[in-house]
């Protein structure tokens, strides 16, 4: 029987033995470390000379794991396996199918804090975001295995006499699985069950600074008996097997989330038809966002200014949901700063593996310059209110950093940071404030806080993003609860972990027999 679907619940590391278990979880982690892993094609096992070396972001040092990197032959026999495959896998019954998502997401469940350690160690998550994305990967294989079970059932048409009609849904055929580094289970869970749940198959191509938890992942579908070739797992460079992978003749779909100029590439790419293809290929993309809070003069001002440190420094502003501007009307403007600088000094800076730290380091390198790149920007256009520097010397670790009285024009105000920098825009009223908040070229999330319902429901109808909240932050969408995903150029429109997700990876089939 199955139950109904129901969130997995945060694990409380308060609790003596949650704490325990998660150390101990980290301390397995060490052991394993340095381990290499190689691509899965086929259900085969294939390593090549040339390597991904995924180093620990808290720790330069320190070595996470080593992956292989496909070239393009192998990329070229990742699309034939998963052509194979899919020549079977496409007719298994949809209740068969969603059984692998039940089984891999029940061993996950069972492992969740050697999941969750891993993402400290490769990602830089601390315990609570770590856990928080490993809760997320579960929720996504729970959810897309039930929601298959409508789809199965094909979409309801009008009875006529004398026929018998039917219109199924059947899956789309080969599939490209391009997931971001910042969500490296939860995401890359969700995208590649979604599609494979459907009937689809596909190539898992990791991010390249997060390979090793996709290796790990890829292992679940190997403990299920997933038919070899269902997923593949193809770690390599983005300007080689990407592009060739997305221009593929015998591609069918691409499931991208990550940046806004990766993202409009690969649309672009997938528009031409290359020889040989014979459909338009279906492109999902989840891309950035420069993501609004703005506080009312009628708001508690104490939960507006925890809700924006909340959602601009969690996972060190690593979101695409992330608050990177505060939207303060200016008769609280002083008071709602002063609340926000206090509460970002008191965020502890440190390793991620320490269930102290609030803010581990940032991604890599290039993200760590880029950053900080703009925090220079942000002092020529605004107030440094606090932060502003790098922290310790073993890591990418960069302060939780606040500049005020940032014009809605600003750099910083427009340009997604993926970091942790937040810019505070004061705003004449509220219908300015909304207006600001609607000024960017992106759409994904947003919150208000309010108390006044008409202020709220003005802010219901005009603030245009994707993901709206009112008087909470604006990250932390659940599966099913909050479906995901934002307008204009944030993304496709599509709504990841919502009920009409599973369509973008099928098509309808009308069948009509005269009797
Ligand atoms: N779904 C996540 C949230 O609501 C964000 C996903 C992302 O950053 O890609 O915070």
């Amino acid at each position: 029987m199955i139950t109904e679907y129901k969130n997995e619940p945060f694990t409380n590391f308060g609790l003596p033995a949650n704490k325990a278990a998660m150390k101990k979880a980290l301390a397995a982690v060490q052991l394993e470390k340095a381990a290499h892993y190689p691509l899965i094609i086929g259900g085969k096992a294939i390593d090549t000379e040339a390597r991904i070396t995924s180093i620990n972001p808290s720790q330069t040092s320190d070595i996470v794991g080593t992956v292989a990197r496909a070239n393009i032959d192998l990329a070229e026999k990742a699309v034939q396996a998963a052509n194979k495959a899919f020549s079977s896998w496409q007719y298994v019954d949809a209740a068969e199918r969603s059984l692998y998502l039940f089984k891999a997401s029940a061993i996950l469940r069972r492992r969740k804090f050697e999941f969750s350690a891993w993402l400290v160690e490769e990602a830089g998550k601390t315990w609570a975001e770590a856990d928080a994305d490993t809760a997320e990967a579960i929720d996504f294989m729970e959810y897309y295995a039930r929601q298959m079970d409508k789809y199965a059932k094909g979409m309801e048409v009008t009875p006529y006499s004398g026929e018998q009609n039917e219109c199924a849904y059947i899956p789309l055929g080969v599939g490209v699985v391009i997931p971001p580094w910042n969500f490296p289970l939860a995401i890359l869970a969700g995208m590649t069950a979604a599609a494979i749940v459907a009937g689809n198959t596909v190539i898992m191509k990791p991010a390249s600074s997060t390979p090793i938890i996709a290796a790990k992942f890829m292992q679940l579908w190997e403990e299920v008996s997933l038919p070899a070739g269902v997923v593949n797992y193809l770690p390599g460079s983005g300007g080689t097997i990407g592009d060739y992978l997305v221009s593929h003749a015998q591609v069918r779909f691409i499931n991208f989330t990550g940046s806004k100029e990766v993202g409009l590439r690969i649309n672009k790419l997938a528009a031409d038809l290359s020889p040989g293809q014979k459909w338009i290929k279906r492109v999902v993309a989840e891309m950035g966002g420069k993501d609004s809070i703005i506080v009312d003069s009628e708001a508690d001002l104490d939960e507006a200014a925890a809700g924006i440190v909340a959602s601009a420094f969690g996972f060190q502003g690593q979101k695409c949901s992330a608050c990177s501007r505060a939207i303060i009307i200016k008769d609280v403007y002083d008071a709602v700063l002063a609340k926000i600088v206090e509460k970002t000094k008191a965020l502890k800076i440190g390793a991620a593996s320490s269930p102290e730290s609030n803010i581990g380091p940032v991604i890599d390198e290039n993200s760590y310059k880029k950053i900080l790149s703009y925090i220079e920007i942000g002092k020529t256009e605004g107030k440094l209110e606090c932060g502003g520097s790098t922290a310790g010397e073993q890591g990418y670790f960069i302060e939780p950093t606040v500049f005020s009285g940032i014009s809605p024009e600003a750099r910083i105000s427009q340009e997604e940071i993926f970091g942790p920098v937040l810019a505070i825009i004061p705003a004449d009223d509220f219908d300015h404030a909304l207006a600001i908040a609607n000024g960017t070229e992106y759409g994904l999330t947003g919150a208000v806080y309010s108390k006044n319902r008409v202020k709220l429901e003005k802010a219901r109808r005009e603030f245009h993003v994707g993901n709206l909240y009112f008087n909470r932050k604006c990250t932390g969408a659940l599966v099913g609860v909050h479906p995901f995903g934002g307008f204009n150029l944030s993304g496709t429109d599509s709504k990841a972990g919502g009920a009409d997700y599973l369509l973008l990876f099928l098509q309808a089939k009308s069948i009509c027999e005269k009797l």
